[in-house]
């Protein structure tokens, strides 16, 4: 029979932890190997091929890790693979997603899965989340989405999929687009078409530093201000409400937003930041007055995202584009 070819990496996370011992905590273990045995059925469907590129937890990948990540995967398919499959912790996954989407310029679907319970736990969902990513890396109907997370029996769009529970198997949503598919009785289905994303080439420059502050109410500005001074090439802030601060943090964004980029986003966890709403001090009319960006339907982290790598690509100049197309509205 001639089979596809599917690639998959293991790069850790708790759908690769075990305890060493009883009474200890899991730590990732378990490589793609095993993880591959865990759900047979995909020796029907692929000729599957499984690296363990690393055993993190996701807390402590980093960039450049998911730039060799990246080159490992555009080799799969340039060797035949049809789509890739990622396994890693949860954690950070809506950042990885996020970072991988603005760089995969493949047809081919490269699909982010994890777990939220290990291995020896009572209804693991490891093997499930693996064989379900297995099935849309696989599907013809998976081509030009560019980066999908899969978890729970749905799948959603790298761009607005966020962590959104802690420990709940139900850990991921998209807030406001919802998922984009769903896995049904084994088969992949989109609730939505595709729609066009907006790519980056690689970044030639990875030293790049890119702050991150959260809005609260009474906050100092002892950090915003010595932001200029620790030497960061951009900041991004997560406000209050539509993208808002406070009058000391708003006058502290002006002296930052001379010199290095400034992207205010919301603090909330779904919606996108105003625009021209509101005019008092703090407000978005007067951060983007005093030369801050708005992030739009950006959460914080990916905005952070796409902040390093406009950075390192040096394309900041074409930042409020990437901005204010990023949530992908179907008209
Ligand atoms: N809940 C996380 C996970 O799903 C913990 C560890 C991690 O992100 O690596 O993997």
């Amino acid at each position: 029979m001639n089979l596809p070819k599917l690639a998959i990496a293991a790069l850790g996370g708790t759908v690769s932890m075990q305890a060493r011992h009883a009474g200890e905590g899991v730590i990732p273990t378990v490589n793609g190997e095993t993880l591959l045995a865990s759900v047979p059925e995909l020796k029907e469907l692929a000729r599957v091929t499984v690296e363990t590129l690393g055993l993190f937890p996701s807390a402590s990948l980093d960039f450049e890790l998911l730039l060799s990540v990246l080159s490992w995967a555009r080799y799969q398919v340039e060797q035949g693979a049809i789509g890739v499959v990622i396994t890693q912790g949860t954690d950070t996954l809506e950042e990885t997603a996020t970072f991988f989407d603005y760089l995969w310029d493949h047809d081919e679907p490269l699909v982010l899965t994890g777990a939220m319970r290990s291995a020896a736990q009572a209804g693991a969902d490891g093997p499930a989340n693996l064989l379900d990513a297995c099935r849309v890396a696989l599907a013809e109907n998976s081509r030009q989405r560019g980066v999908l997370v899969v978890m729970n029996g749905q799948i959603h769009q790298a761009s607005v999929v966020r962590k959104t529970d802690s420990l709940a198997l139900q850990a991921f949503s998209s807030p406001v687009a919802g998922p984009t598919g769903m896995l049904l009785e084994g088969t992949v289905r989109y609730l939505r078409q595709s729609s066009h994303r907006k790519l980056l080439p690689l970044p030639q420059q990875t030293t790049q530093t890119i702050a991150m502050l959260e809005a609260s109410l009474s906050a100092d500005t002892l950090m915003l201000e010595n932001i200029l001074e620790l030497g960061y090439d951009g900041l991004v802030i997560a406000g209050f409400g539509a993208g808002h601060v406070s009058e000391r943090w708003a006058d502290a964004v002006e002296a930052i937003a001379k010199e290095i980029p400034v992207i205010i986003a919301t603090r909330t966890g779904s919606g996108p930041t105003a625009q021209s709403s509101y005019g008092f001090i703090g407000s978005e009319m007067d951060l983007i007055r005093k030369g801050a960006a708005m992030a739009g339907f950006l959460c914080p982290r990916k905005a952070r995202i796409l902040l390093w790598l406009l950075v390192g690509c040096q394309r900041l100049d074409e930042l409020t584009r990437y901005l204010n197309d990023d949530i992908r509205f179907q008209n």
